[in-house]
């Protein structure tokens, strides 16, 4: 080889390397190809400016997708992007009905009806009052004929002999301690009541393969109901929705960072992600760290989209 040929191959070398790091949104496919993993669908808040999908989160065992938990806007295109099939999926669940955890919701059902499932799909949600629906309202609202928004897919909530593809929402009664709600042959889910302002709206506990996750919600961290649900956690994907500081109706809604590490220090959990990134916290991360680094001194990650957390 002559000598004059080298940088042409080191550039060579330099643009597959360039490639390769390019191609990080096709290694996000495999997430939890084998064993349990949690992905981030959505890792931002309701604001656009934060170029982030709204709340959404897939849990994964061995290459299915198995659990949705919220699908707030934009986490619908994630979805296709991580790779999943909502055929796949065992059980959907809500931790509240805001817009941004729940937009995407008949984008994903519509999508949905052009696959192949065959089986109904149970969702699970809060209890309404008068600011928002209950899981049974929110479902009849968007599907039922005659008065659904999308009431062309009012298939979907009449069940059929056949029981092929509907969709069978659950109200989760309201409760300070952690409940059963679900449980088939593998997997345990169970939730309690946390407070985000006046909106009725449930913390979750995913059991699965022997691993435990746990997703806050949107929470002012009120109460011990979360801690409790949270204890020994492998994972606990809290929201970082508010700065340290904060007060009046952010803080009525949200919890800050000495609130979070509370929480993770007192429940043990082996693994904090702070999700639901907002601008007034975005830019923030050191200052949160630190806030958080007071109580807590266990692995802290900051979520960004089709972000995947293997839990070991
Ligand atoms: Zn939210």
């Amino acid at each position: 080889m002559s000598p004059q040929k080298l940088p042409t191959r080191s550039l060579f070398i330099f643009v597959a390397l360039l490639l390769i790091t390019k191609a990080s949104p096709v290694r996000a496919q495999s997430c939890g190809s084998t064993g349990v993993a949690v992905q981030v669908l959505g890792s931002g808040g309701p604001e656009m400016q934060d170029k982030r999908a709204s709340t959404s989160y897939l849990i994964w065992e061995n290459g299915k997708v198995r659990i949705v938990l919220d699908a707030g806007g934009g986490s619908a295109l994630r979805f296709g992007e991580s790779g999943a099939q909502m055929s796949q999926v065992d059980v959907f669940l809500f931790s509240h009905f805001h817009v941004d955890h729940s937009g995407d919701f008949p984008a994903l059902i519509f999508s949905s009806w052009f696959e192949n499932r065959n089986r109904p799909l149970p969702v699970f949600g809060p209890v309404g009052n008068k600011f928002m629906p209950s899981t049974t309202e929110f479902i009849r609202d968007l599907f039922n004929d005659p008065h659904g928004a999308w009431r062309y897919l009012s298939e979907l909530v009449e069940p059929t002999a056949e029981g092929g593809y509907t969709l069978q929402p659950h109200d989760v009664p309201p409760s300070a301690r952690p409940i059963l709600v679900f449980r088939n042959t593998d997997m345990a889910l169970y939730a309690v009541s946390v407070t985000h302002g006046a909106f009725p709206a449930l913390a979750w506990r995913v059991e699965i393969a022997g691993k435990r996750i746990v997703f806050s919600g949107d929470t002012n961290g009120e109460g011990d109901g979360l801690t409790h649900l949270a204890k020994n956690a492998d994972l606990f994907v809290a929201h970082n929705a508010v700065p340290e500081g904060a007060t009046g109706v952010e803080r009525r809604l949200h919890m800050p960072p000495s609130v979070i590490a509370e929480i993770a220090a007192n429940a043990q959990v082996k693994q904090l992600v702070l999700s639901h990134r907002m601008l007034r916290t975005l830019g923030s991360e050191n200052e949160t760290e630190t806030e958080i680094r007071r109580r807590y001194s266990r692995l802290i990650t900051f979520a960004n989209d089709l972000d995947c957390f293997p839990i070991n």
